[in-house]
C-alpha cells in the first residue's frame, strides 16, 4: 500500500501524522511511504530523517493525495485537502465530525473511507488515540500554571515547591482521569501540595491506592470545591462528561473569594471549559485576567510540545496504521472491533451513530 503523509496546514499545528520511526516500520512491512517535503519540521524531523527511514519525499500535498492509498494526518482535513480526497481512498486522522457538518458532507461526497482517531476504542473502554494527548496536556498543565503564577505574568508570585522555610503552592485538580492524574503527578513532583477532586469513588480509590503518598483526594462536591478554591494558588480543570459540555464548577462570583493572582488552568476548555469565566485562548496569547485571577485556557495544549506530542501520538497510531496497510481497512476492521469503532464515513455514507445523531444524518 502507498501511505501518504501531507504537511499539516491548520494554523498553529506543528505535529505530523507519520514519524520517521513509523515510516521505517511501514517500509519494513513492504509498504511505500510518501511524506510531503518539510512535513516533519515543526516536530523536529527533517526530510533526511524520513529518507533515512526509507520513505520518499514528495514536493506537494497534491502529489501525496494523488498517489497515496491511505492518508495519515493529525488534524481533520481542511477544505482544500478535502477536495483532493478520492473515492476509495483511506483517511486515518482526528476528525471530530459531530460539531462539523461541512467537513462531514465533504467527506461523504469524496467517497473516501475515514477512520477517526478519537473514536477508536480499547478493551478497557478507553480511547487509546486520545489518551496520549490527554497525558501531554495533563503533564503540561502544572508547567504552564507555574509560569502563570510568576509575578511578571500577572500571577501571585508563588513558587510551586516553595523553599526550605516557605511552604509550597497549593494546587487543586478537578477531575482525576487521564489529564488530572498526569497533572497531579507533575505538580506533586514539582513539590506542590496537591489535592485531586473527582465524582467517581472507584477512580478516587484507585488514585489513593496508587498515589496515596504523593497527593490527596477529595470528593468533588460544590462545597469542597468552594473551600479548596479559597486556599488554592492554582486550580487545574480536567473534568470530562463524555458527549456533554463541561460543567461549570467555579463561578465568576467565586473568583472574589480566591487569592489575588491565583492561576486557573482550564484544560477542559475544548469541551467549553469548566470555569464560568473561561474562554479559549491561543499559544500566542495564552493568559488573561478576570477579577485578578489569571486564566490559561489554550484549547490545543499539546501543540506547544509538538515533538513530544507527535512521538506520543505516533506510538499510539502506528499499530493501527500498520494493520490498515497490511490487511486493508475491511479486514483490519473485521479483525479488530475497536478499530471498527473508528469508522466514521465510508463510500458516501456516515457510519458513526453519535455523529449522525448530532448532525441529524441517517447512519
Ligand atoms: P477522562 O475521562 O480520563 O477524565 C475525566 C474525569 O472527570 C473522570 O475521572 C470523571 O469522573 C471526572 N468528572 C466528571 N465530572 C466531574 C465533576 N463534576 N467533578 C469532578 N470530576 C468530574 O478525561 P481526560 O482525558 O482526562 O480529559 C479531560 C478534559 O481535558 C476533556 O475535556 C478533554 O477533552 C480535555 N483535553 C484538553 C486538551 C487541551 O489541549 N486543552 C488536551 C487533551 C484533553
Amino acid at each position: 500500500m502507498i501511505i501518504g503523509c501531507p504537511k499539516e496546514i491548520k494554523p498553529q499545528e506543528f505535529r505530523v501524522g507519520v514519524t520517521p520511526n513509523a515510516a521505517r516500520e511501514a517500509v519494513a512491512h513492504g509498504h511505500t511511504v510518501m511524506i510531503e517535503a518539510g512535513a516533519g519540521l515543526g516536530a523536529g524531523f527533517d526530510d533526511a530523517a524520513y529518507i533515512d527511514a526509507g520513505a520518499q519525499i514528495e514536493a506537494t500535498a497534491k502529489d501525496i493525495f494523488a498517489k497515496a492509498d491511505m492518508i495519515v494526518k493529525v488534524k481533520e482535513p481542511q477544505p482544500g485537502e478535502r477536495k483532493m480526497l478520492r473515492d476509495g481512498q483511506l483517511l486515518f486522522t482526528y476528525l471530530h465530525l459531530a460539531p462539523d457538518p461541512e467537513q462531514t458532507k465533504d467527506l461523504m461526497d469524496s467517497g473516501c473511507t475515514a477512520i477517526a482517531y478519537e473514536t477508536v476504542t480499547d478493551k478497557n473502554g478507553g480511547l487509546p488515540l486520545l489518551a496520549p494527548m490527554s497525558e501531554v496536556a495533563g503533564r503540561l498543565a502544572p508547567q504552564v500554571g507555574a509560569w502563570t503564577l510568576q509575578k511578571a505574568n500577572g500571577g501571585r508570585g508563588v513558587l510551586m515547591g516553595g523553599v526550605p522555610g516557605v511552604g509550597p503552592a497549593r494546587v487543586m485538580v478537578i477531575g482525576g482521569g487521564v489529564v488530572g492524574t498526569h497533572a497531579a503527578k507533575i505538580a506533586a513532583g514539582m513539590g506542590a501540595d496537591v489535592t485531586v477532586l473527582d465524582r467517581s469513588l472507584p477512580r478516587m480509590r484507585y488514585l489513593d491506592d496508587v498515589f496515596g503518598g504523593q497527593f490527596k483526594t477529595q470528593y468533588a462536591s460544590t462545597g469542597n470545591i468552594a473551600e479548596l478554591a479559597m486556599e488554592a494558588d492554582m486550580v487545574i480543570g480536567a473534568v470530562l462528561i463524555p458527549g456533554a459540555a463541561a460543567p461549570k464548577l467555579i463561578t465568576r462570583e467565586q473568583l472574589s473569594t480566591m487569592k489575588p493572582g491565583a492561576a486557573l488552568v482550564d484544560v477542559a476548555i475544548d469541551q467549553g471549559g469548566c470555569f464560568e469565566t473561561s474562554k479559549a485562548t491561543t499559544h500566542a496569547d495564552p493568559v488573561y485576567d478576570v477579577d485578578g485571577i489569571m486564566h490559561y485556557c489554550v484549547a490545543n495544549m499539546p501543540g506547544a510540545v509538538a515533538r513530544t506530542s507527535t512521538i506520543a501520538l505516533g506510538n499510539a497510531t502506528m499499530p493501527f496504521m500498520l494493520a490498515l496497510a497490511d490487511k486493508g481497512w475491511k479486514q483490519a476492521c473485521e479483525d479488530d472491533p475497536h478499530l471498527l469503532n473508528g469508522l466514521n464515513v465510508h463510500a458516501g455514507q456516515l457510519t458513526y451513530y453519535a455523529v449522525g445523531k448530532a448532525l441529524g444524518i441517517d447512519v
